[in-house]
């Protein structure tokens, strides 16, 4: 009996192992549809791969209150309830891949536009939000906009050494992260700038090549879940928050833009003009600064960005345009004058009043449809600061228009509320939900300290 059944054993176990042989399993390989939330948190649903050719015409359903799930993961308050139906339909020209390891599969994602279920966009839709702000652009003014994002990060992955800002050694105890991250951007098209060790511990900075609008704000979002995920499979652990703990240098997210005509042709200098900028950029301009206290509620959108916008810290505290200034709102990057440089090309203005809180389809938006608006008003182009408005007296100050800008995120989202040319863009309900998701956020803070705030940010971002 007992050899009987161990006989039967053997011949189950022969016939697994010849099925196993037989049907090989090879890995499915997943798609990931993407969206940027209010939070700028990336989420989505997958599918196969095979299923590629039916998701691209019917899109996958989303709830309209997946938007409102905050950066920490919670989801205090919502307009829309269980209630409601979008797509996510995919935009075939966002794929991103991430080659696997010998742990990983190969990672497939794609970013997706939110439309209600006759493919008409859904109006909060954030990436449907910048596509308004570029359309009044280009068909107003003949204009498009370039942009490149520069991402501050902690990478948790590295030895930390006292005195280690900028140290060159830094890039190279991150092993071989910052080069698979660089190849793994250019094999998506996307191209590095630069990768650099930054002043804070464990700090670094990654830059992309300028690209025009959508596209530039679509590989923003890419950018972060390629340093998330590389990190982490380089063994560490990458973080954006705009602080990493109180008092220590922040992460900004800088937006360096110039205006192109509809033939890529340059039009952001003029040198005419002292400073180099020509009329529309200053217009444009101009427009920018008189917005950015109404609308920094959507490019510094978390609990502990102010505490970031503070003086000394490099980041931004007036809506200046600040020649050569890194503490200015906008910092104008004035071309250098030794020769084989192009200051046609080379000039561009870079917006610091933004962390990785700020959905970068709404920050560049943002941008947009108050430059938008500044060309509409013809507006004069503004006087160009070249000290620290936090130096000037309260009357120079108010003689150059110079506002300081919201010192919390609630003050910020009271601006953005009353502010009419920035309801005009997102709509009522934009910002209502857009308001009732942060405050929930803000609600979820209030009884911590900094350090416990920042912590949670940490971990979020
Ligand atoms: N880390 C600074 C910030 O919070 C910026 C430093 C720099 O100029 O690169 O924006
Ligand atoms: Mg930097």
């Amino acid at each position: 009996m007992i050899r009987r059944a161990f006989h039967l054993r053997v011949v189950f176990l022969d016939t697994l192992a010849s099925t196993m042989t037989q049907t090989d399993l090879t890995p499915e390989q997943i798609v990931m549809l993407c969206i940027c939330d209010y939070a700028s948190q990336v989420r989505g649903k997958g599918f196969p791969l095979t299923e590629l050719p039916i998701r691209q015409r019917q899109g996958m359903g989303l709830a309209p209150t997946n938007l409102m799930i905050n950066a920490l993961g919670q989801t205090p308050a919502t307009p829309w309830g269980a209630l409601g139906e979008l797509l996510m339909m995919p935009d075939a020209g966002t794929k991103l891949e991430i080659p696997g390891d010998d742990h990983h599969p190969d990672a497939y994602l794609l970013l997706a536009d939110l439309v209600q279920l006759d493919g008409t966009p859904w109006p909060n839709c954030p990436r449907h939000l910048l596509r308004r702000a570029i359309a009044a652009l280009r068909d107003e003014f003949g204009l498009q906009v370039k942009a490149a994002f520069e991402h501050e990060f902690h990478f948790s992955g590295v030895d930390e050494r006292v005195g280690d800002a900028y140290l060159a050694e830094s890039v190279d105890s991150a092993g071989n992260f910052p080069a698979t991250l660089l190849a793994t951007m250019r094999h998506n098209g996307i191209s590095p700038e630069s990768f650099l060790p930054e002043f804070g511990p464990r700090q670094f900075e990654v830059t992309q090549a300028a690209a025009l609008g959508m596209t530039a704000a679509d590989q923003a979002v890419q950018v972060r879940e390629l340093v998330r995920r590389l990190a982490r499979r380089a063994g560490g652990r990458a973080s954006f928050a705009p602080l990493i703990a109180p008092g220590e240098v922040g992460n900004g997210v800088h937006v360096h833009f110039s205006l192109v005509d509809i033939n890529d042709e340059p039009i952001s200098y003029d040198p005419a003009n002292q400073h180099g900028i020509s009329s529309r950029a200053g217009a444009f301009l101009a427009g920018v600064l008189r917005d950015i206290p109404d609308f920094v509620a959507l490019t510094a959108a978390s609990g502990i960005s102010y505490d970031r916008l503070q003086p000394d810290r490099w980041s931004a505290t007036y809506n200046n345009l600040g020649r050569l200034d890194r503490e200015a709102s906008v910092r104008l990057c004035e071309a250098p004058t030794i020769k084989d440089v192009d200051p046609t090309t080379a000039t561009n203005f870079e917006y610091r009043a933004a962390d990785v809180s700020g959905n970068p389809y709404l920050v560049l938006g943002a941008l947009v449809w108050s430059g938008v608006q500044g060309l509409r008003d013809e507006l004069s182009a503004p006087i160009v600061t070249t000290e620290s408005p936090e130096q000037m007296s309260a009357a120079r100050r108010q003689e150059l228009g110079l506002v300081h800008l919201p010192g919390s995120l609630s003050e910020a989202l009271d601006r953005l509320a009353g502010s009419a040319r920035l309801r005009e863009w997102l709509g009522s309900e934009f910002i209502d939900s857009y308001d009732m998701t942060k405050r929930g956020e803000l609600g979820l803070l209030a009884e911590l300290d900094e350090a416990e705030r920042v912590a949670r940010y940490v971990a979020g971002y």
